[in-house]
């Protein structure tokens, strides 16, 4: 499968509506938001292309796209409802079709656990929430470090425009495929789990351009994908009716204590456990901030609701993501592996 053509059904039939690419690139380069669109070039950029539900089909377990014909697929259609595009794309020399379905989401049911937890984010584990639980995370990139060295170094040796480089580029594009699928799946599980068992969560704003820039830290919190880790859940939580309370980037949620509210001077990050000086409770660090997030997510509600606001007395800072009550049809993109080999 390796010979499909990229720029195969892309140039003939170029749908006219506002969502394609070219005409969502146009507005927004005349909204001031970007640059004008510039061309791709197969092999230069990412490599896909669009196709409206008039120009292919799809049958159990395959997929009719123009000029190429009839595609086996590696797994059937998960969703049922009305077709409305698909995106074939490329990474790593596998091939994709990103089918959009629009499908009726109220078959989702909501949280089962209608209480509220608070997700600390962290380095040494992925994730600490305030029911105490520790979710280690994948840490693929740390693993599979020493291969991904040896393949760029074995690609940087290969002279410029040879057969041999196209090949270690071609096996270091897959070990980097490799990983971010690993890290994907450790994210989705562990999204899918929180808003499945949680109605209300309380997460930190966390600043990850100025973490990342921490050269100590850099490594392990790019691996753990705490953007990605948002997204998901407040896209998720969304769908079940749950609520996600973003606390903001100057919260103190390490360094206040959970059980009377004094906040701490200073808590380095090497302190992974203290006893609070004023009433004494001993408190292991992330369950702590995961604490106060989750205290901070039942105030936001609350006041929300009319209510009071205690909790810890505080005026959000952040815009928590908006709740919807109704459903209405989402878009489910698929994602299905056309190819491998
Ligand atoms: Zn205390």
């Amino acid at each position: 499968m390796r010979a499909i053509p990229v720029d195969a059904g892309s140039h003939q039939k170029r749908p006219t509506n506002g969502d394609h690419p070219t005409g969502r690139s146009l507005k927004n380069f005349f909204a001031g938001h970007a640059k004008y669109p510039q061309f791709k070039k197969k092999g230069k950029s990412h490599d896909s292309f669009t196709l409206t539900n008039d120009q292919f089909s799809v049958d159990t377990s395959r997929i009719r796209i123009p000029h190429l014909g009839s595609v086996r697929m590696r797994e059937t259609l998960r969703f049922s409802g009305k077709i409305l595009s698909a995106t074939v794309s490329r990474t790593a020399d596998q091939w994709f079709a990103s089918i959009t379905v629009d499908t009726d989401s109220s078959h989702v049911p909501p949280a089962e656990n209608q209480g509220v937890v608070g997700v600390d984010l962290g380095v040494s584990a992925l994730a600490t929430l305030s029911t105490g639980e520790v979710v280690t995370g994948a840490k693929p990139y740390k693993a599979l470090l020493s291969r991904l060295q040896r393949l760029s170094r074995s690609l940087s040796r290969k002279v410029n425009g040879s057969t041999n480089r196209a090949k270690a580029k071609r096996k270091l594009a897959k070990l980097h495929a490799r990983i971010a699928n690993i890290r994907k799946n450790a994210l989705h599980q562990l999204t899918t789990d929180l808003t499945r068992r949680f109605h209300t969560l309380g997460i930190e704003d966390l600043n990850v351009f100025g973490m990342v820039k921490n050269r100590h830290l850099s490594r392990a919190i790019s691996d753990m994908g705490f953007f990605e880790f948002r997204r998901q859940l407040e896209y998720k939580a969304d769908r079940r009716g749950g609520v996600v309370v973003v606390a903001g980037r100057f919260f103190a949620s390490s360094k206040t204590c959970s059980a009377c509210g004094e906040k701490l001077e200073k808590l380095p990050l090497s302190v992974r456990q203290w006893d609070c000086p004023t009433c004494g409770v001993s408190h292991d660090r992330d369950v702590n901030a995961a604490i106060n997030l989750a205290n901070y997510a039942v105030s936001y509600t609350v006041s929300a609701c009319g209510g009071d606001g205690s909790g810890l007395g505080r005026k959000p800072k952040a815009k928590p993501a908006p709740v919807k009550q109704e459903f209405d049809c989402k878009f489910d993109d698929v994602q299905v592996c056309i190819s491998s080999k």
